[in-house]
């Protein structure tokens, strides 16, 4: 990190620069490196005072760096309609060159299901190791510096005004200032600003990849809570297979945070804690256990199958006391249990907005930027990379990919 007065120093002998980059997020930090390897000059600008404040957040501090073991058309099929946009960037910076660039400068990686980390499983390795990367390349870094404006010159951009008051001149400028989502950690869409008033169009932005806020209020006593392998039902769809993290709102985790974008407040969900039995083998199941345990009591023997804390609140909705002994339950007790352990009812308030979104979905519109180079088609000497182009992917290390790969591509075309 540089101090204040270093970056003012730094500023006074600064030289034009090969290339600008607003926002050092992963996109912005990746395009940095993979330029000053092609021996450009480049300078890196963020306004926090220090890089990657999001990076630091992903995977719940894990970094769910990217997704491996599909191909080129099933990755891509996870950013939606827009997904074929990024064919091109892939082909030059997949899934496996990324990996690749991270194993041969040092950054070893771990593998879980098709999710990969890094082998310490710490997001601040990964922001240290692009720290690193960067002095390495001696790529200028200016921290606790925003971007207010961009100064044109012949209709190209020919430098960017700092809040500070001083300028950076640069052949060419990258906007990787991410999307609107955790404006807490510098991402507050000063990006989308920019390019409008540059002519962009900004298709609409929405919060993404969104945790659920319930009526319930008994979540609050799950909080932290996973559910791996269980079915979730939104209203009448056919269920599918995932995990349910419960917080204090309501619900969260990967395969909720997916389902999000088609969920609306009043909908219901029903979480199925055993989606490969149907309810008729869930009872049979259930009154052998009754039958060889009767005399234990059903908190007992039901805590073997289901989660301590859930299992109290599934009780109690099934009006069965903890200490009631199995041969005590009645048919009528025993039906309700099963309804509830095959359907626990979720009553949704609504989504949690940009504040907690992981994503923006929305953003600079794709028509406008060249899907080869990701160079604007209006405006000459122009490129973006990351969050603040329209596109979004679920969640499960698609968008870091994202980023990676569109900053990545920037740096090979200047
Ligand atoms: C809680 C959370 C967990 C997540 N987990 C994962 C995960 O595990 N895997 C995954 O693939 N994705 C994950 N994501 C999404 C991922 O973090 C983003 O897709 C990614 O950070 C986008 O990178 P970016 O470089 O485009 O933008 P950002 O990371 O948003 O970086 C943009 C930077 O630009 C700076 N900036 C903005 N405006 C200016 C300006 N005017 N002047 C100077 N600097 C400016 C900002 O301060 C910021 O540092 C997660 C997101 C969140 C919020």
């Amino acid at each position: 990190m540089l101090l204040k007065t270093e970056t003012s120093l730094k500023l006074k002998a600064m030289p034009k620069f090969d290339l600008c980059i607003i926002g050092g997020g992963p996109a912005g930090m990746m395009a940095a490196i993979a330029s000053s390897e092609r021996k450009k000059k480049v300078v890196l600008i963020e306004k926090n005072d220090d890089l990657g404040s999001k990076l630091l957040l992903t995977g719940g501090g894990r970094c769910n760096i990217t997704h491996a073991g599909l191909t080129k058309k099933e990755f891509v099929s996870k950013f939606g309609k827009q997904g074929d946009f990024l064919l091109s960037s892939l082909s030059l910076f997949g899934v496996e060159e990324l990996i690749e660039f991270f194993k041969k400068r040092g950054l070893l990686l771990t593998i879980e299901g098709e999710k990969v980390y890094p082998k310490t499983e710490s997001s601040k390795e990964v922001l240290n190791f692009f720290k690193t990367e960067l002095r390495k390349n001696k790529v200028t870094v200016l921290t606790n510096s925003e971007v207010k404006d961009f100064l044109f010159k012949d209709k190209k951009i020919e430098k960017v005004l700092l809040s500070s008051g001083e300028e950076v001149f640069a052949d060419n400028f990258l906007i990787a200032t991410g999307g609107k989502s955790y404006p807490s950690t510098g991402s507050t869409g000063d990006g989308y600003a920019f390019v409008k008033k540059m002519g962009h169009k900004i298709a609409e932005l929405k919060p993404a990849l969104t945790p659920i806020e319930t009526k319930e209020k008994w979540v609050v006593a799950l909080k932290g809570l996973t559910l791996h392998n269980v079915g979730i039902k939104l209203n009448n769809e056919k269920p599918i297979l995932g995990e349910v993290l419960f917080t204090h709102f309501g619900i969260s985790g990967p395969t909720i945070l997916n389902l999000s974008e088609r969920v609306e407040s009043k909908d219901k969900i029903h979480i199925d804690l055993f989606p490969k039995k149907n309810i008729e083998e869930l009872e049979e199941e259930i009154i052998a256990l009754f039958e060889s345990n009767f005399k234990k009591t059903i908190n007992n023997i039901l805590s073997e199958i289901v989660p301590f804390k859930l299992l109290s609140i599934i009780l109690n909705f099934s009006d069965i006391q903890k200490e009631e002994i199995c041969r005590n339950i009645t048919k009528e007790q025993r039906k309700k249990l099963l309804k509830n352990l095959k359907g626990i009812e979720l009553n949704v308030i609504g989504l949690l907005g940009f504040d907690k979104a992981m994503v923006t979905k929305g953003g600079i519109s794709l028509k406008e930027i060249d899907a080869k180079n990701m160079k604007s088609k209006l405006v000459n000497n122009l490129y973006f990379a990351g969050e603040v182009i329209d596109l979004n992917g679920e969640s499960g290390g698609y968008n870091l990919q994202m980023s990676f790969t569109t900053g990545y591509t920037v740096a090979q075309n200047i």
